[in-house]
């Protein structure tokens, strides 16, 4: 844990919306407070930080352990990072490194890091080339199946390790904030559901507790704290998920292009086959041309 003296953000109360989603799944029991103002340790056996080594994930790590360590449960959290495997060609679908950065940032605050990666797909890559089409705003098939489901099984799977007897109450955090889109700003802090399945394994708490910070605030949060980033914000990069990402803004297409040519290529060879445009607003041919300019 550490020792540094750090500042609380006022948010006393991401790719992360499939996932919020997917935990606030159709219930089959009464439907618990939409909303409370805090997140309580106590009643929960377990706090799992989904960490994709991005700037929201770090302060979100921050966030969780800080306030669980106050509330002395820092030994129920954990950080998972889904890995999303490699492209055809062999080129990692998220920046290389982003997986280190996580789990710097579990061994910073001493908890148990795991990676985990879908059961039913390879890599994002065999998903969607088996999709035939992009992710997209409507089709988020990447965060829910590579993700989400993901998320999912290791909720399960530390259930069954605890050996509780009933159904594992986790906490499930994410670095979701409402700065980044109108629909993000309208999810809640907490939202408390049971997971709809086959005997109801789990209730699961999707927690934002970044949600209400500025990207300023973020990065002071990690200044203050020392907390390490991916090396991909010091070339540009404003944000780090997938290297290629369609919903990604172009400006951060082009510079993640410049950075990472090779895959670029692959993913516009991928975009001619298919026969389906990367994104609405610019194909990845033009974005690999705007990247040469
Ligand atoms: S393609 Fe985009 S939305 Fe999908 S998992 Fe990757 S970063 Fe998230």
């Amino acid at each position: 844990m550490t020792k540094k003296p750090f500042t609380l953000p006022p948010c006393a109360a991401g790719c992360a919306t499939a996932q919020l989603e997917l935990f606030a799944a159709p219930t089959l029991v009464p439907a618990e407070p939409a909303e409370v103002a805090e997140f309580d340790f106590d009643n929960h056996d377990v706090v799992i930080v989904g960490d994709s080594g991005g700037k929201d994930s770090g302060a979100t790590v921050h966030e969780v352990c800080t306030r669980a360590d106050q509330a002395g449960a820092l030994h129920k959290v954990r950080i998972l990072h889904c890995d999303l495997g490699t492209t055809e060609r062999g080129h990692l679908v998220e920046w290389p490194g982003a997986l280190d950065v996580a789990r710097a940032h579990a061994a910073q605050y001493g908890v148990p890091f795991a990676v985990r990666r879908s059961t039913l797909w390879s890599s994002l890559w065999q998903r969607i080339r088996s999709h035939g089409n992009w992710p997209g705003y409507f089709a988020r098939y990447c965060t829910s199946d590579l993700k989400t489901a993901v998320g999912r099984d290791y909720v399960d799977e530390v259930g069954a390790e605890l050996r509780l007897g009933r159904p594992v109450r986790a906490g499930y955090a994410m670095g979701m904030r409402a700065e980044e889109s109108p629909a993000r700003a309208k999810k809640p802090v907490l939202e408390r559901h049971r997971m709809s399945g086959k005997g109801t394994l789990r209730v699961v708490t999707t927690w934002l507790p970044v949600h209400q910070l500025s990207t300023a605030q973020v990065w002071k949060l990690h200044q203050d704290n020392d907390i390490g980033h991916h090396e991909a914000y010091d070339q540009g990069m404003r944000r780090l998920s997938c290297r290629a990402c369609p919903l990604a803004h172009t400006d951060d297409l082009v510079r993640s292009a410049q950075l990472n040519p090779e895959l670029f290529q692959e993913y516009a060879d991928a975009e001619a086959a298919m026969g389906h445009q990367f994104k609405k607003s610019i194909s990845l041919r033009e974005i690999i041309e705007r990247a040469r300019s």
